[in-house]
C-alpha cells in the first residue's frame, strides 16, 4: 500500500500534464503543494508578489504552448493573482492558478483567509472548480490543462481545500489520467478559402495583419511562404511583431496609419479588432474595407467589422490553405503598383524624422536617443519585454524584433507591471534550455518598473541573467527636473500641488538592483549608456539594471493633444 497526500497528487498530475513550471508564493496552506512539485520535476520559481507569479505562468504558457502554474495562498494571496489571471485571459494565454482555501470544516465560520475564491476566478478564467475529494484531483487537473489550451485559450483555476493538502489515499485508490495531447487543430471550410482568396486577388490596396495569434499559432514558417509568394505588404500588432522580421522588406509598420486607412483588404490573422486596432473603424480605417478574419474562436467573428469572409480555424493551417489557393494560378501582387509606392514612400518620411530626433546630442536624452542606440546593440536573438506608456509606444516603432514570440508586452489588457514577471519566465526557460540562452531584455518606463520592482530580488536570488533597461522620465507619462521637485517642496504640501503624474525625480533605480547583488548603473549620456548596456550584455552571471536618466518631458514625435489621448493611446499597433 502506497499513500500519497493531497499536495502529491496535485504535483504528479501537473507534472502529468507537462506542467513543468510553478511560480508561486508559499504560505499556509499550500507550502506542501510546492515541495511536492519539486519532488515531481516541476521547477519552482518563488515570487515576491502572486501578481508577478501569475503574470511569470502565463508568459510560460504563451511562450511554450503548455500552460505554467501559478501557486498561491488563499484570500489575499487569491486576490493579488487575479490581476494576472485577468491579464492571461484577456491575452488568450493559456496559465493554471492554484490557490490553497479554508478547511472545508471551517467554511463561512470565518476562517483564516476565508474568501468565496472559485465564485471570485470565475470572471477572470475558462474554468474555476474545486475538487470534491482527492480521488478526482488527477482528471481536474487535466480539464484544467486542456481548457486552458484548447479553443481559445485562457486562465484556469484549482481550489484546493487546506485540509485536503496533507489528507491521505491510497495510490491504488486514483484513476491514472494521462497527459493531453496538444488542441486539435482545425482547418477552413474550404468554399470560404476559395472566396478569400477571389477577394483578395481583386484587391487595390491589400493588406495582411499579424497578430499575437499567429505569433501563438506558431505560424511563421507559412506565413513567410505565403507573405514572399503572395507579394502583399504586412503590418504586425505589438505582439505579432516578428513572427516576420521587422526588417523583412513587405514590413509597413512604419507606415502603419496609412496602411490602416487605406488599404481596402485587410487579410486579419489573429488580431482582434478592438482598441488596438482602432475597432476597424473609421476615421482609422475605411468604412468600406473588406475583412478576411481568421481566427479560431467562431465567437469573436464579426465583432465591431462584419468581415467579408470568415476563415474558421487554426492561423498556421488556415494560412498554409490560403497560400495553395493563392499559388494555384501563380498569382502575385505586384511590387511596383500605386499603393507600394505610396507606402514606401510613406516610410522613408517617417524614418527621417525618427532619425533626426534619434540623432540629437542632448543631455538629459529624449526617447528617440535611448532606443536607437539600444536598438544598434541588442543582439538580434533577444526577447525584448516592453512595458510604460511612451517606453512602449516609442520602444515599438525603434526597437526590433526577428524572431516570432520574442516580444512581450503589456497587451490587449494594457497591463503595467507585467516586465518583470514576463522576463524571469523567459529567463527561466531559457536556463532550463541549456547554455546560456537568448538574452532577456526588459525595456521599463520608471513607473512600470515600480509595479513589480521587488522581484528583482527574484532575478537576483535565481541569478537570471535579466537586463534591465528603466527608461527614466520621472514620473506617468512625464514628470518633472529635481529643481522643480524641490521648489515645489518648499512652496507647500507636496500632496496638494505635485502634478499626480510625478514620481521622485532622478529616483535610484539601478541601487535597488544593487542591493541584491545585481549591477546597476546610473546613466545620462550616449556614452554611459552604451558602455553600460555592452557590460550588461556580457555578464551572464547576474541581472543588471541600467537607470535612464531622460528628459522628463521628452515626449512622442507628434504632440500630443493631451494626456488623456497619451494615455489611451499608450500601447497600440
Ligand atoms: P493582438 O494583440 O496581436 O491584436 P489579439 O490578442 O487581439 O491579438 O488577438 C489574438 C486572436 O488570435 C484571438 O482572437 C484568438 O482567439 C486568436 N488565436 C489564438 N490562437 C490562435 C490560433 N492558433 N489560430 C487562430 N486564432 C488564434
Ligand atoms: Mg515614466
Amino acid at each position: 500500500m502506497e499513500e500519497l497526500t493531497g499536495a502529491q497528487l496535485i504535483a504528479e498530475s501537473l507534472k502529468t500534464q507537462n506542467v513543468e513550471y510553478m511560480f508561486g508564493i508559499v504560505g499556509v496552506p499550500i507550502i506542501e503543494v510546492a515541495m511536492a512539485a519539486q519532488a515531481a520535476g516541476i521547477k519552482y520559481v518563488g515570487m515576491r508578489n502572486e501578481q508577478a507569479a501569475c503574470y511569470a505562468a502565463s508568459a510560460v504558457g504563451y511562450l511554450t504552448g503548455r500552460p505554467g502554474a501559478c501557486l498561491v495562498v488563499s484570500g489575499p494571496g487569491l486576490i493579488h493573482a487575479l490581476g494576472g489571471m485577468a491579464n492571461a485571459n484577456m491575452n488568450c494565454w493559456p496559465v493554471i492558478v492554484i490557490g490553497g482555501s479554508s478547511d472545508r470544516n471551517q467554511e463561512t465560520a470565518g476562517a483564516f483567509q476565508e474568501f468565496p475564491q472559485v465564485e471570485a476566478c470565475r470572471l477572470f478564467s475558462k474554468f474555476s472548480v474545486r475538487p470534491s475529494s482527492l480521488e478526482v484531483i488527477p482528471s481536474v487537473v487535466e480539464k484544467a490543462v486542456r481548457a486552458s489550451m484548447y479553443g481559445r485559450p485562457g486562465a484556469c483555476y484549482i481550489d484546493i481545500a487546506g485540509d485536503m493538502v496533507n489528507a491521505k489515499v491510497d495510490r491504488s485508490q486514483i484513476r491514472v489520467v494521462s497527459c493531453c495531447p496538444d488542441p486539435p487543430v482545425s482547418l477552413a471550410d474550404h468554399g470560404a478559402v476559395a472566396e478569400a482568396v477571389s477577394v483578395l486577388k481583386t484587391a487595390k490596396r491589400p493588406l495582411v495583419i499579424i497578430g499575437k495569434g499567429a505569433a501563438y499559432s506558431r505560424a511563421e514558417t507559412a506565413l513567410r511562404e505565403f507573405v514572399e509568394t503572395s507579394g502583399l505588404p504586412f503590418l504586425p500588432t505589438p505582439m505579432g511583431k516578428g513572427v516576420l522580421p521587422d526588417d523583412h522588406p513587405h514590413c509597413v509598420a512604419a507606415a502603419r496609419s496609412r496602411a490602416l486607412l487605406q488599404a481596402d483588404v485587410i487579410l486579419l490573422l489573429g488580431a482582434r479588432l478592438n482598441w488596438i486596432l482602432h475597432f476597424g473603424l473609421p476615421p482609422r480605417f475605411d468604412p468600406n474595407v473588406k475583412i478576411i478574419q481568421v481566427d479560431l474562436c467562431a465567437e469573436e467573428m464579426g465583432n465591431n467589422v462584419r468581415p467579408a469572409v470568415a476563415l474558421l480555424g487554426d492561423i498556421n493551417a488556415v494560412v498554409t490553405q490560403l497560400l495553395q489557393g493563392i499559388c494555384k494560378d501563380g498569382w502575385k501582387y505586384g511590387s511596383g503598383t500605386e499603393w507600394w509606392s505610396l507606402l514606401r514612400n510613406k516610410i522613408a518620411a517617417n524614418a527621417k524624422i525618427s532619425k533626426t530626433l534619434a540623432l540629437q546630442s542632448t543631455v538629459p536624452m529624449n526617447y528617440y536617443t535611448v532606443f536607437h542606440h539600444v536598438s544598434q546593440l541588442l543582439p538580434h536573438d533577444c526577447i525584448i519585454i516592453s512595458e510604460g506608456a511612451n517606453t512602449m509606444d516609442i520602444g515599438r516603432t525603434m526597437l526590433n524584433n526577428y524572431l516570432p514570440r520574442h516580444r512581450l508586452d503589456a497587451g490587449t489588457f494594457g497591463t503595467m507591471g507585467v516586465g518583470l514577471g514576463f522576463a524571469i519566465a523567459a529567463a527561466t526557460l531559457e536556463r532550463s534550455n541549456g547554455e546560456k540562452g537568448r538574452r532577456i531584455v526588459c525595456v521599463e518606463g520608471d513607473s512600470a518598473f515600480g509595479f513589480s520592482g521587488m522581484e528583482v530580488e527574484t532575478m537576483c536570488r535565481y541569478n537570471l541573467p535579466v537586463v534591465i533597461i528603466v527608461v527614466n522620465n520621472n514620473g506617468i507619462y512625464s514628470g518633472v527636473d529635481p529643481e522643480t521637485w524641490r521648489e515645489m517642496a518648499k512652496m507647500g504640501d507636496l500632496t496638494s500641488i505635485a502634478p499626480p503624474v510625478t514620481l521622485l525625480p532622478e529616483a535610484r533605480y539601478d541601487e535597488v538592483m544593487a542591493a541584491f547583488g545585481g549591477k546597476g548603473y546610473l546613466v545620462r549620456t550616449v556614452e554611459e549608456l552604451r558602455s553600460a548596456l555592452e557590460l550588461s550584455l556580457t555578464d551572464w552571471q547576474r541581472p543588471s539594471l541600467l537607470n535612464v536618466l531622460i528628459d522628463p518631458s521628452s515626449d512622442r514625435k507628434q504632440q500630443l493633444s493631451g494626456l488623456r489621448s497619451s494615455r489611451r493611446d499608450s500601447a497600440r499597433a
